[in-house]
């Protein structure tokens, strides 16, 4: 059998942590990881103490159908970049890359053309963050370069996400 390679491997353990999440429609799992090493982790639920999408049996954006990009604050959910971004300090971030890995909550499949929503790419512009990389299949994923976020800054109003 061939060796898993890198980013396969943390994509694979961002994997692991998004069953974690917590939200009824989509759960993403983040991992931070700077020189070979995991500095962070985070995924998506609610903020700590409040009622969790899954405990309520609801999720408001679900429930109301709300399309894809739209209208994040319905949600109770901290995103999963969100947590690992404040589980880490910024000196850690400057430079590092974010493996994320989306499932939807209903199918279990990974989210296609996943990428992070505009609130999202503007924590991990001013976390220092270089690179996103971003699973699409269980052995394939796109790499982004935050540059590109910053250049073209209007994919920081209107996005994809969760
Ligand atoms: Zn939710
Ligand atoms: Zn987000």
């Amino acid at each position: 059998m061939d060796r898993r390679d890198k980013h396969n491997y943390y994509l694979d353990i961002a994997e692991t942590v998004l069953e974690r999440g917590t939200c009824l429609r989509r759960n993403y799992g983040s991992i931070i990881v700077k020189n070979d090493e995991i500095i962070s982790t985070g995924y998506t639920g609610a903020p700590r103490g409040r009622t969790n999408c899954i405990d309520l049996k609801k999720c408001r954006r679900e429930e109301l159908n709300v399309p894809r990009g739209t209208h994040y604050e319905l949600c109770r959910s901290v995103h999963s970049e969100a947590n690992a971004i404040i589980s880490a300090s910024r000196k850690d971030m400057i430079g590092a890359t974010l493996y994320l890995v989306g499932k939807d909550a209903n199918t279990g499949e990974f989210v296609k053309d996943a990428n992070s929503c505009a609130m999202c790419k503007r924590l991990i512009i001013n976390a220092g963050i270089e690179m996103v990389v971003i699973r699409d299949t269980k052995n394939e994923f796109r790499i982004v370069y935050v540059d590109e976020w910053i250049n073209k800054d209007d994919s920081l109003s209107t996005q994809t996400g969760y």
